[in-house]
């Protein structure tokens, strides 16, 4: 839950007791979906190649999965595997009905069409949230499949007790994997929402408008704490690796100057600690949603 640090005046916002909270409702509900209509949410992963991040990943993945009570799928193929190869094991995946939720780990090698491979999973299982059609509901408000990291946002602007209804909300970054989906979730939530991007002019003063400021751009402390309105809400969804100069363990920042911006705001997620665990605990949320909607059982809420 939320807690203090010394430095700052701004609630830290425990991004890693959050997820865990999440994670124990995903498993509580899949413990009640087994015993009132025999049914276990089954995920699987794709990874070709053999990228030591994704390998990390996808090993997470399949364990946090497993520790849910669901049924984990990891389909490891080599990096050569053909685009034609790829999407006939996507097919097989759309077929099988013990498989709920799809997710191929990206980045695939640069022979393989990310596009093409996405738009080949079944909407109702793409539990990323990628898939045209997803994109599509959540811009029409319709019932689907949000990305799961936006989804994280969303629940540590609520655990927060940040108010969304009729807030200036800035989202920092245009990426239909981050900043494009978070603008539709804060504008579902009823807030006004600007979404700034590397053309945006006067960036600081946009920033300086917002309740709630969401960024996520992928360069290391870029927003200032003047920057930031008094008694705002700052989620930080960057995760910048900085290798020391002259050797040692490399650090792992955000987009936001956390001290800085610490000092103004009303609350805050750290790097690490924030956004990051919130991720795969909406997967296993949306691995859930997806085996209740095809199963005909209503959706419970996490
Ligand atoms: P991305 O696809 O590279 O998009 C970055 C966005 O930032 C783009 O829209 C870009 O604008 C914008 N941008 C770049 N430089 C800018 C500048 N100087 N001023 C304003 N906007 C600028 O990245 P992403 O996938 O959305 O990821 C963003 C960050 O979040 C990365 O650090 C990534 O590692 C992190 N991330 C974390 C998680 C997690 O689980 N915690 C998940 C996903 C991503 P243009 O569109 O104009 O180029």
């Amino acid at each position: 839950m939320a807690g203090r640090r010394s430095v700052t005046e701004a609630q830290l916002i425990d991004g890693k007791a959050i997820a865990a909270e999440v994670r124990a409702t995903v498993a509580q509900r899949v413990a009640a979906l087994k015993a009132s209509d025999n049914l276990t949410p089954g995920l699987a992963v794709v990874l070709v190649g053999e990228d030591p991040a994704s390998q990390i990943y996808v090993r997470n993945k399949g364990k946090q999965t497993v520790a849910a009570g669901m049924q984990s799928f990891e389909l490891k193929l080599p990096a050569e595997t053909s685009q034609d190869d790829l999407l006939i094991r996507v097919a097989a995946l759309n077929a099988d009905p013990a498989v709920h939720g799809i997710l191929v780990q990206m980045p695939l090698p640069g022979h393989l069409d990310e596009n093409a491979v996405v738009n080949a999973i079944h909407p109702d299982k793409d539990v990323d949230g990628l898939h045209p059609v997803n994109a599509g509901r959540l811009s029409l408000g319709e019932d689907g499949l949000a990305p799961c990291t936006p989804q994280g946002c969303m629940i540590l602007l609520d655990r927060a007790g940040a108010t969304l209804e009729g807030a200036t909300a800035v989202v920092i970054g245009r990426s239909k994997l981050v900043g494009k989906p978070m603008a539709q979730l804060l504008l579902g939530a009823n807030a006004t929402v600007t979404m700034a991007h590397s053309r945006t002019r006067y960036l600081a003063d946009v920033c300086r408008s917002a309740d709630v400021l969401v960024a996520a751009v992928g360069r290391p402390e870029m927003v200032r704490g003047d920057w930031i309105k008094p008694g705002a809400t700052v989620i930080d969804v960057g995760m910048n690796r900085l290798d020391p100069p002259y050797g040692g363990k490399a650090k792992l920042v955000g987009d936001v100057a956390f001290d800085e911006a610490a000092g103004v705001a009303r609350a805050i997620t750290p790097v690490p600690g924030g956004v990051g665990p919130m991720t795969i605990a909406c997967l296993l949320s949306n691995t859930v949603t997806a085996a209740c909607r095809q199963a005909g059982i209503a959706v419970p809420s996490v």
